[in-house]
């Protein structure tokens, strides 16, 4: 259905202009537009955390955050969640655990994922997990992610991805809730990186090429 492909962002959304919102001066040039506002995101966010509360209210779940990109859609989840949690009748209690993943190089998708902290897997036995990731792009990630949790027995597993890319691969993947459907374009900015620039950005941007250029290892 159309809201599990949260708001569809079509290919021929331009962006906004960088001189409408306040920008570093440091990334002026690195930037192409201004693609989704820190306002949207946040405003996305209240709604998916009403939407988790609807499903798995009442229950107890650790959030695993998936490191880095994921941090910030993280926080800002987890604060809307207690929110709604402290003004109504379902409680949720949670805990929240991180792991980091890698699996980019510039902007593209390297076939090896590693996991850092895989020791935090281990105490997920039995247990309702909510997954919260940045980006779902061929969605090699969160498969491999997936299958390698079931090493662990969780009682249940639901993901969160605050953005999954149309046609980024034939290997797509429809994660439980998202925060928005995308283009296949590379996407920095709310904590997403490219070669660990960009994550102080506040809203969600395209790069341009002089920003690849500059920032490629
Ligand atoms: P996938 O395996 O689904 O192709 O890629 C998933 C991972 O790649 C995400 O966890 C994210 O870290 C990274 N990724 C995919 N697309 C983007 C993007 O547009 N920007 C950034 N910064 N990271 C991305």
């Amino acid at each position: 259905c159309s809201t599990h492909r949260g708001l569809v962002i079509s290919d021929t959304w331009p962006g906004y202009n960088l001189d409408v919102f306040s920008l570093p001066n440091h990334y002026c040039e690195d930037l192409e537009c201004v693609y989704i506002p820190h306002g949207v995101i946040v405003d996305r966010i209240e709604r998916l955390a009403s939407d988790i509360m609807k499903d798995i209210g009442d229950n107890h779940i650790t959030v695993l955050c998936v490191l880095k990109g994921g941090y910030k859609f993280c926080a800002d989840l987890v604060e809307h969640i207690k929110n709604l949690s402290r003004n109504s009748e379902r409680f949720i209690s949670m805990r929240v655990d991180f792991i980091r993943l890698r699996s980019y190089c510039n902007d593209k998708s390297t076939e090896d994922l590693q996991i850092i902290g895989e020791e935090e897997l281990s105490k997920l036995t039995g247990k309702n997990v909510l997954i919260v990731e940045d980006v779902i792009g061929t969605g090699r990630t969160m498969k491999a992610l997936l299958s390698h949790m079931e090493n662990y027995n969780p009682k249940m597993v639901k993901v969160a991805s605050l953005l999954v890319k149309r046609s980024a691969g034939n290997n797509t993947y429809s994660p439980d809730y998202t925060g928005f459907e995308i283009p296949n374009i590379f996407v920095v900015g709310y904590a997403l990186d490219y070669n660990e620039h960009f994550r102080d950005l506040h809203h969600i941007c395209v790069i341009s090429d002089k920003g690849k250029e500059k920032y490629k290892v």
